[in-house]
């Protein structure tokens, strides 16, 4: 059997090594691929597949993109989760002997890109570990290489709280033993959607000495290790910006479990998945890329400790009083340049001189910042501004040394000012003198020969020369030119006087090239030593900025500062802070909410669409804005910190999953149960719903009772089944409310205004009507509605007879049922639909639906 060519050898072995990327292996100007990488790439990138003759008797699928354009195609891959190794030529071809020597240079992985064209500058992009010990604890590593910050997290037990603590980072990639159990490395890549890399190295390696000092567990440092060793292996180069990792302690902040952190929507929509009509979206008046990402960090991780809510509140109080200097502060950092990803750069070594200048001009800021902040009467914020160290022998270095307007190349010169290097300098009078003894020599050679189109031109193939037109060539004496080159109408000569020079002058400006080159790339590395100086100015420079961002979103749109007590939370004309930027009308509708030991659950009922969710999540929302440290929606607030917010929607209201079953929904709710506190504040939105009425009924009753008796979270509990309501009688600490609603001429008018005691009725056949059923459909419901409303239902009902409209036998039910059980599951359908939740396409087909069968039912009639 034919053997592979000694070329195609040598790629099966490197390829061996990098069995889960896509292999570049570059051949001339192109990177190639073969077998199973390029049936899949040429599918992927929707480029040709062709074949290669590789040494067999079959020839082998191949695909390539050039090299100059494979950018846009490995952005394409990784983005969507794959890994590339870029495999290149290591020696001259032209030298080789043999197969020219190829190694992958670098392995580019969802979690490590580092090019500002596939990075988001608002955005952190994160590569994370997961580590799992004997005695059932997990540590978590979260690592941006962009940006040099790092974060460890220990979690006692428990895979879900693992899941919890992922969910909604900008993980890309999470590395991970390949001893991690199967079933759980299924619900990484299943739940969280991430491209998962595997790591079993964690012996700690001394070169990372300085940024795990601070780590005194053994478990971090294996943890933490597992991750450098996974980045040092693919990245192949400096690691030096490399922060300390900072080791977070969650239980000092409040934890949102993944369901929360979804239905909040407080850094994406469900639906649209983006930051538009997200608190984010809302809150975010930040003026620099790092400040927004630390609002969004900030966001996700709400503070627990009253002493730091404080300090952060009481800047927001000092911007907010501050409006001139606080104007003034947005606009000097808006020339702020991402310091903490140029950081980033300059460790990798991908800085060029256009970003050293950026670099100068940023710090040149700090001064002003400095001084803006120094006249505002707020203790927090001079604070900040005694942190701001203005690193002016930084600014001075790049100051003498790059010049104002700098190429975006670093080979070709034009970088480094004048008067920064001696021996720069020498080479650029050597050349600036060559070229005027040139000047000087064309017009000698002009007056001597009389030839007044006489020149002299340089090009790169002949260098110098002298060019003299057809016509006057007899002018010129015999023997001292030397002919190089005839053009039609001229002849170019050169002499040995002028090579000499330009011997001289190119030299000098090859030199000169040269050690600018060396120049930059010195100064490059003085500047990479203060990296920790430049990485602290952007920490603190993103701090001021989140706190302006506060103040100015707390002015433009009428936010409260909160004070804090211990078990009581009091809010005065509460909104929700998204909803209300949405209608951008001002035809918000606020309200109250008081909830205190005596008084820890409310139980809201209210008719669909009239206000239920908004109430709940609003409540949510500024208790998470209040534990950030910004002003809230209101007139007046008096929060409680919550160390825990669990939310549950119902399984009719949950747009996301849409599959959300029963069980799932009692999962959720049991989550809730099993780690809620009483400090913690739980959202049940319409729970129960994704069963039969008397199933779900009771055991929405249950989990309200045992809420009440044994957590004594602060608890908001929206419903639909009234039977609830009588709930208050027995249980002392339980308030009925229910959002408003009035009947206008038989419609219905939400006045989505929260009162106290139950709902009078649940106003589904009016929504119903809102949405335009036929009337004849409407009419027929309120005729059902009424006979039941007569009837005692619940006698009639047969246990767990699911009111399901696709059963097509129809149990017997007992005589004493008025309404036939078509109609009654008519209603009900009608009831449970939630409109505005729905397409307009969606809603069609239900209608459809329903109106076959009210036809049925009247041919069965
Ligand atoms: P429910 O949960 O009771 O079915 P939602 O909370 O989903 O109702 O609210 C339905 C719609 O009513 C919201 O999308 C919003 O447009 C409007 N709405 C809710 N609360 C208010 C309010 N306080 N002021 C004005 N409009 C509101
Ligand atoms: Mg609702």
């Amino acid at each position: 059997m034919a053997k592979y060519t000694p070329m195609m050898e040598q790629y099966l072995k490197i390829k061996a090594e990098y069995k889960d990327a896509f292999l570049f292996f570059r051949l001339g100007d192109f990177y190639e691929m073969f077998f199973d990488d390029a049936i899949q790439a040429s599918r992927e990138l929707e480029i040709t597949l062709t074949k290669r003759d590789a040494g067999k008797e079959d020839p082998i699928p191949m695909c390539g993109v050039p090299y100059h354009a494979a950018e846009n195609y490995i952005k394409n891959l990784v983005e969507k989760g794959y890994k590339v190794a870029i495999c290149e030529q290591v020696e001259d071809p032209k030298t080789a002997k043999g197969v020219v020597k190829r190694e992958v240079v670098q392995l580019i992985t969802p979690g490590t890109v580092m090019e500002s064209a596939m990075l988001n500058e608002r955005n952190n992009n994160y590569i994370a570990s997961l580590s799992h010990f004997h005695d059932g604890s997990f540590v978590i590593v979260y690592c941006d290489l962009s940006t040099g910050e790092s974060r460890i997290a220990q979690i006692a037990s428990g895979f879900d709280r693992v899941i919890h603590e992922f969910y909604n980072q900008p993980i890309k990639e999470i590395v991970i033993s390949s001893e991690l159990p199967e079933e759980l490395q299924k619900q990484l890549t299943d739940r969280l959607h991430v491209t998962l890399s595997y790591q079993d190295e964690v012996t700690f390696n001394g070169e990372y000495r300085d940024i795990c000092e601070n780590l005194n567990d053994e478990r971090l440092v294996k943890a933490f290790s597992r991750i450098l060793n996974y980045v040092q292996h693919t990245q192949k180069r400096s690691l030096d910006h490399l922060k300390q990792a900072e080791v977070l302690e969650l239980d000092h902040f409040l934890s949102l479990d993944m369901y929360s952190k979804r239905n909040l929507e407080l850094t994406e929509t469900i639906l649209r998945k983006g930051r538009h009509g997200s608190l984010l979206w809302v809150l975010d008046k930040t003026v620099t890329a790092m400040g927004s990402r630390m609002l969004k960090k900030w966001l996700e991780r709400p503070l627990l400790d009253r002493i730091q809510i404080e300090k952060r509140l009481e800047a927001v109080e000092g911007f907010y009083q501050s409006f001139m200097e606080r104007d003034a502060l947005r606009d000097s950092l808006k020339s702020v340049y991402d310091l903490e990803r140029l950081a980033g750069r300059i460790a990798f070594g991908n800085v060029n001189a256009r970003d050293l200048i950026q670099l100068k001009k940023s710090l040149k800021r700090i001064p002003e910042i400095k001084g803006l902040l120094s006249t505002i009467d707020n203790k927090e914020i001079r604070g900040l501004a005694t942190l701001l160290e203005y690193p002016e022998d930084l600014v001075n270095l790049l100051e003498q040394s790059i010049m104002e307007d700098p190429p975006i190349s670093i080979k070709e010169g034009s970088i480094i000012k004048n008067g920064y290097n001696e021996q720069l300098d020498t080479y650029r009078d050597a050349s600036r003198n060559g070229k005027k003894w040139i000047a000087e020599l064309e017009q000698k050679e002009k007056q001597e020969t009389n030839i007044k189109s006489l020149k002299i031109g340089y090009n790169r193939v002949f260098g110098y020369y002298i060019e003299v037109t057809k016509a006057n060539l007899h002018l010129l004496p015999e023997g001292k030119y030397e002919r190089k080159q005839t053009l039609t109408n001229a002849e170019r000569f050169i002499t040995p006087e002028l090579k000499e020079k330009e011997q001289l002058i190119l030299e000098a400006e090859e030199k000169s090239v040269e050690l600018e080159y060396t120049l930059f790339t010195e100064i490059r590395e003085q500047i990479k030593a203060q990296i920790p100086r430049i990485q602290f100015l952007a920490d603190v420079v993103s701090k001021i900025d989140v706190l302006q961002a506060f103040a100015t979103v707390s002015e433009v749109n009428n936010y409260h500062r909160p004070t804090f007590s211990e078990n009581k939370l009091q809010v005065k004309n509460g909104r929700h802070p998204v909803i209300e930027q949405v209608m951008n009308d001002g035809t918000f509708v606020p309200n109250d909410i008081v909830l205190d030991d005596e008084k820890s659950i409310l139980l809201i009922t209210g008719p669909n669409m009239s206000g239920k969710s908004t109430y709940m999540r609003q409540l949510a929302l500024i208790a998470i804005m209040g534990q950030i440290g910004c002003f809230v929606p209101c007139d007046e607030a008096e929060l409680m910190i919550f160390d825990q917010i669990f939310t549950r929607i119902g399984a009719a209201d949950d747009l996301v999953s849409g599959q959300s079953t029963f069980m799932v929904e009692m999962l959720e709710a049991n989550h809730a149960i099993e780690h809620a506190t009483d400090r913690s504040l739980i959202l049940l939105d319409e729970i129960g719903r994704g069963t039969s009425t008397y199933d779900g009924m009771a055991l929405a009753q249950a989990i309200v009772e045992y809420i009440h008796d044994h957590i004594h979270a602060k608890t908001l509990f929206s419903t639909h089944y009234h039977e609830l309501t009588a709930l208050e009688e027995n249980l002392p600490r339980l308030r009925n409310i229910h959002v408003r609603a009035e009947e206008y001429e038989g419609n219905v008018v939400f006045l989505h205004q929260i009162k106290e005691g139950a709902a009078d009725k649940s106003y589904g056949i009016h929504v119903a009507k809102l949405a335009n059923l036929p009337d004849k459909l409407i009419g027929r419901a309120s005729v059902i509605l009424e006979q039941l409303e007569n009837h005692e239902v619940k006698e009639n009902i047969q246990e767990s007879n699911q009111l399901s409209l696709f059963e097509e036998e129809v149990k017997p039910v007992k005589e004493k049922i008025t309404p036939p059980l078509e109609d009654r599951k008519l209603v009900d359908a009608i009831n449970q639909i939630d409109l505005f939740d729905m397409t307009p396409l969606e809603a069609m087909n239900e209608l459809h639906r329903l109106q076959k069968l009210v036809k049925q039912n009247m041919i069965s009639k």
